[in-house]
């Protein structure tokens, strides 16, 4: 049946609304697609629905066609598997937390890796039940800092969360290429204007991620490209909290000595040819710290680390010593003392002093308190080549938490050394190699063909859904109003009657009628624009506003036997007769 505009429930604005910034967020209000409950949260009206719900069935048919099978979670969760986790505390405040008449913690769903994985626990036991591809479309509620664009970043959102489960490593990589080219085919389908970027794994944990950002210029994301070789990363950066307790201080210093003077790199050099000298050569500057660990203690018992030799290898270098004005006392560790100690293990360092591995076991150093701008920070991954300067005030505040990143514009390209340039989008999707986090918390195992216990291997891929509708009208949109692909698009047709009422031009609306009904038999939905006087002009505005790919305007031309078939996108318009329209659209 025809959507008609004579009774369908739609006010168009002609007015900004005053809370939007992104014309995405403007228009999807002003053409009455969304409105707005309270901050994040929307309600989807008819014309939004209908193209959430699009958008949902491609992702659907998407996942059905690599084999992954559609379930429903609650959104309701119990606490206790997010405790099991330890993403009950590391959600913090981004989680919507509630009690139940009794006193019982429960939360809303940020993310379901949780449940998935108990459920596979609950039913399978054996490797034969495996691989297995299980997702859900679902509303998530994360309570977002900043939620911002209508329904580009909600409180309320919609997901697709799909998670893979396999007994080995291989399984995994088979698995997740499977989710990666479904998701090519997906943001394809979308019309989306894409990058494929290595990600930060955040708070997930795990290893080999991949982000799908619809690439826009007002986009949260930032993301390096390499021009010469396609190489692209998120610059995303993580956020680390300060630990509370620092046990810095129950790693003894295997070697401590005060410097009279302000240490140079000739008091370093010094102080590790005495205590921890080579078999082949002496220590010279620009050699490369191996297991061992240097840090300064300042006067005020604040400790520097200098460099670090776990586990890449960091030169001996003046500039690590420019910061340095005051004498101080430089310590040093031996590796395997540093490792003993589980919190140091960890990464932190130092009284006030934290440092926190990456996803791609980056280690980064630093103290909170030193001064803002200086730049003295450095980690590295296994190989010891990516190195990664961290900047006080930038990177990282004395507000007790850290802000670091992989890569960022103008470094070298990891894979070719081209200078990387920058650019912004918008987070569409993200696959995730998930390794054993979740099934090792909860427990997941099955029995392989030995007979032996193996914890099962996980992945997690998750679509922005509802993000995704304000994506496509962010890339789709003009000064008059939406421009949808045809392949989200609310409905297919907007036929227009420009007469005044049926009964001063009753031909228009009759043909205006025959129209819709024969493009509906030719399968084709239709909103049909029905209302009595109303001007064309106001018809024609709603129309560009609306953004429906194909607009037929039956009026004034029917005199000469034509009506006027637009596209939306492109602008054009032609008169075609009467009695061909249907067959030019279909
Ligand atoms: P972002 O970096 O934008 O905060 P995320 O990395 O926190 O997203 P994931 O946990 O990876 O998000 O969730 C999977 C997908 O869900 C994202 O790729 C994104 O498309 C979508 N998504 C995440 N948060 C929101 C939100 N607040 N509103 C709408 N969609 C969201
Ligand atoms: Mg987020
Ligand atoms: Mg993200
Ligand atoms: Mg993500």
């Amino acid at each position: 049946m025809a959507l008609r505009m004579s009774t369908l429930f739609l006010r168009t604005l002609r007015e900004d609304p005053a809370d939007a910034e992104v014309p995405s967020h403007k228009l999807l209000v002003r053409a009455g697609y969304i409105r707005r409950v309270s901050p994040g949260i929307y309600t989807w009206l008819p014309l939004g629905l209908r193209v959430l719900r699009k958008v949902e069935n491609i992702v659907r048919e998407e996942m059905d066609e690599i084999g992954s099978q559609e379930l429903l979670f609650p959104a309701l969760l119990p606490k206790e598997p997010f405790e099991a986790s330890g993403r009950w505390t590391e959600y913090g405040n981004n989680i919507f937390r509630l009690q139940d008449r009794k006193g019982a913690d429960y939360l809303l769903g940020p993310t379901h890796e949780e449940m998935f994985t108990l459920a596979v626990k609950d039913m399978y036991s054996s490797y034969k039940d495996l691989p297995l591809a299980i997702y859900q479309i679902q509303t998530k509620y994360r309570d977002e800092a900043r939620p911002r664009a209508g329904v580009l970043r909600g409180r309320e959102f919609v997901m697709k969360d799909s998670y893979s489960f396999d007994i080995d490593e291989a399984g995994l990589d088979k698995s997740y290429q499977l989710h990666r080219d479904a998701y090519i085919r997906i943001f394809d389908r979308l019309g989306f204007h894409y990058v494929i970027v290595q990600a930060m794994a955040g708070a997930m944990g795990g290893s080999k991620s991949e982000e799908f950002l619809a690439t826009a210029e007002n986009g949260e994301d930032t993301y390096v490209h390499c021009p010469n070789c396609g190489y692209a990363a998120n610059v995303e950066a993580v956020r680390v909290p300060v630990p509370d307790a620092l046990p810095y201080a129950d790693v003894p210093a295997a070697h401590a000595e005060s410097t009279p003077d302000t240490p140079t790199i000739e008091t370093l050099v010094a102080h590790l040819n005495a205590h921890f000298p080579r078999e082949d050569r002496p220590w010279a500057a620009g050699d490369t710290l191996k297991n061992v660990i240097v840090t300064l203690v300042h006067p005020d018992g604040t400790r520097e680390p200098l460099a670090i030799g776990v586990p890449g290898d960091r030169e001996i270098d003046e500039k690590r010593l420019g910061a340095q004005v005051e004498p101080a006392t430089v310590e040093a560790f031996e590796e395997k003392d540093f490792a003993a100690n589980p919190a140091l293990a960890k990464g932190y360092i130092g009284p006030g002093a934290l440092g926190s591995e990456s996803a791609s076991g980056i280690r980064y150093l630093l103290d909170p308190r030193v001064v803002e701008g200086t730049r003295w920070v450095t980690g590295a991954d296994e190989t010891g080549k990516h190195v990664v300067d961290l900047v006080a005030g930038r990177d990282f505040t004395a507000d007790g938490t850290i802000e670091a990143a992989d890569v960022r514009p103008g470094d070298a390209c990891p894979s070719c050394g081209h200078a990387l340039q920058s650019a912004r989008g918008i987070e569409m999707g993200h696959i995730f190699q998930l390794g054993t986090k979740y099934t090792e918390a909860l427990d997941l195992k099955v029995l392989d063909q030995h007979g032996k216990l193996q914890t099962v291997i996980m992945g997690s891929y998750g679509v922005g859904v509802s993000r995704a509708v304000a994506c496509v009208a962010e890339g789709n949109h003009d000064e008059l109003g939406l421009r949808w692909p045809r392949e989200i698009s609310p409905v297919d047709v907007h036929v227009v009657a420009t007469g005044k009422d049926v009964t001063r031009d009753p031909e228009v609306f009759q043909r205006s009628e025959e129209i819709t009904r024969a493009l509906e038999a030719a399968g084709l939905s239709v909103l049909y624009d029905d209302r009595q006087k109303v001007s064309p002009g106001v018809k024609f505005k709603d129309s560009e506003l609306i953004g429906v790919p194909t607009i037929v305007v039956v009026g004034k031309a029917l005199e000469q036997g034509v009506v006027e078939i637009k596209d939306r996108a492109t602008g054009e318009r032609r008169e075609v007769p009467v009695d061909q329209a249907v067959t030019e659209i279909v």
